[in-house]
């Protein structure tokens, strides 16, 4: 189980990352808007655009887990389980947890 005090600093930095994340995700929504049939693209064109829509698309998947992988961590983080590895039950690396809070395993189990 967490001290006090570093549960508090992890508990800022989750609640920093979740805001920092709500702007890119709120960009990446615009830029993996799909786009119009009626546009002027040639079909070169229209095949770069659609790629860069599902580039974006896949970029948006990944930071929306991630979102939920935080704000799971942010539940968590109360818990007497919080910072001990899902795997071998040992308490993850202090330092890995404050580089990334959304962490459930340690590094060992990790690889
Ligand atoms: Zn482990």
């Amino acid at each position: 189980m967490l001290k006090e005090k570093p549960k508090e600093i992890i508990k800022e930095k989750i609640e920093e990352e979740l805001k920092h994340l709500e702007i890119e995700i709120k960009s990446l929504i615009e830029q993996a808007q799909p786009i119009t049939p009626d546009c002027t693209l040639d079909d070169l064109g229209r095949t770069e655009a659609m790629t860069e829509v599902m580039v974006h698309g896949k970029i948006l998947e990944q930071a929306k887990l991630k979102r939920t992988r935080l704000r799971n961590a942010l539940s968590r983080i109360d818990d007497d389980m919080f910072g001990i590895c899902v795997e071998c039950g040992e308490p993850i690396n202090i330092e890995r947890i404050m580089v990334r809070p959304e962490s459930i395993r340690c590094v060992k189990c990790a690889d």
